[in-house]
């Protein structure tokens, strides 16, 4: 028998009247339907709490006069001494196969509750160690996405609109924490500018929505470089090889929207996978 598909939606809005809201329960809606086994972590109806102090390890730390958060946080992991609402957190996206961020941007990136989980549950040993990370990260089997709200339009958001390029402002995030932990990492759902579209519009905006769920697991990911085409050595710095420096100088574009080589970006990088090879 097939064992049953789970998502974990982690949710970031303080109002459960929110259009936030109302794009979360239609992911639950939708995956439920299929089947799926669906958990929210309501961060802010948890009071989940944002900051990484030394309250997160349970007992005796290994340098009280220095404390550092992520070798703290990989010792007390490994001996099952992380404070419980971590815990509780690490075993929801263990058992996930989708994680669904779902939230209004804040400041070109999430609200704060949500960049405090991701500090705090995303821990070094249990979502990362130095061999496993990116495209080897811990998370290679599991899929993710955002799926968040802006107070910009889309235009705002273009190469020549006054925020600048969304795929620069989307990069930190998709690359340097989700597939940094090896997630698939799905194209973003964006919602623009709900509070300033008419009702009509947000109600497409859901639909929308509600049409890819219903394909979402087939959807193919963004796609970020191999790390083994990097010399992972710290005498090296981590740099491209030059043979794949010279296989690429040809090319018009840069390869990702962070590694563009010092050409134009490949357009829409982080918004949508590049297409097949024909
Ligand atoms: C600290 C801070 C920083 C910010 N930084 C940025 C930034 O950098 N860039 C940026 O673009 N924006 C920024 N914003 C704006 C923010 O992203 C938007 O206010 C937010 O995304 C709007 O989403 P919401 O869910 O809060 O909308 P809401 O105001 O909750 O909802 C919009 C409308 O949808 C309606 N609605 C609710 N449910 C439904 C439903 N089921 N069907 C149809 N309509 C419904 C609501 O009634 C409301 O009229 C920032 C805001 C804050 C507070």
């Amino acid at each position: 028998m097939a064992t049953k598909r789970s998502a974990l939606i982690v949710y970031a809005h303080q109002s459960p009247n929110s259009f936030n809201a109302a794009a979360r329960d239609v992911a639950v809606d939708v995956l439920q339907g299929q089947g799926c086994q669906v958990t929210v972590s309501d961060l802010y109806a948890m009071g989940f709490k944002p900051a990484a102090t030394a309250q997160d390890i349970i007992g005796e730390l290994q340098n009280p006069d220095h404390f550092r958060y992520n070798e703290e946080a990989m010792v007390a992991w490994q001996e099952g001494r992380l404070s419980e609402d971590i815990s509780a957190e690490q075993r929801k996206v263990e058992e996930a196969n989708l994680i669904i961020f779902q939230f209004p941007m804040y400041w070109f990136s999430m609200p704060a509750i949500l960049k405090g989980w991701v500090d705090r549950v995303l821990t070094q040993g249990f979502a990362f160690t130095l061999p496993k990370m990116y495209n080897n990260g811990a998370f290679k089997d599991k899929k993710a996405i955002l799926s968040f709200t802006t107070g910009a339009s889309e235009p705002m958001f273009l190469p020549d609109g006054i925020n600048g390029d969304m795929n620069v402002t989307l990069w930190p995030i998709q690359y340097g924490v989700l597939n940094f932990c090896g997630f698939q990492v799905l194209p973003p759902q964006i919602f623009w500018a709900p509070a300033r579209s008419p009702p009509s519009v947000r109600e497409a905006m859901l639909e929308v929505w509600r049409t890819r769920l219903g394909a979402l697991w087939e959807e193919t990911p963004l796609s970020f470089i191999k790390t083994d085409l990097f010399d992972l050595s710290l005498q090296t710095g981590f740099r491209l090889r030059p043979e794949v420096k010279e296989e690429l100088q040809a090319d018009a574009y840069g390869i990702t929207t962070g590694h563009h080589l010092g050409k134009p970006l490949p357009p829409n990088n982080q918004m949508r996978p590049p297409p097949p090879a024909i």
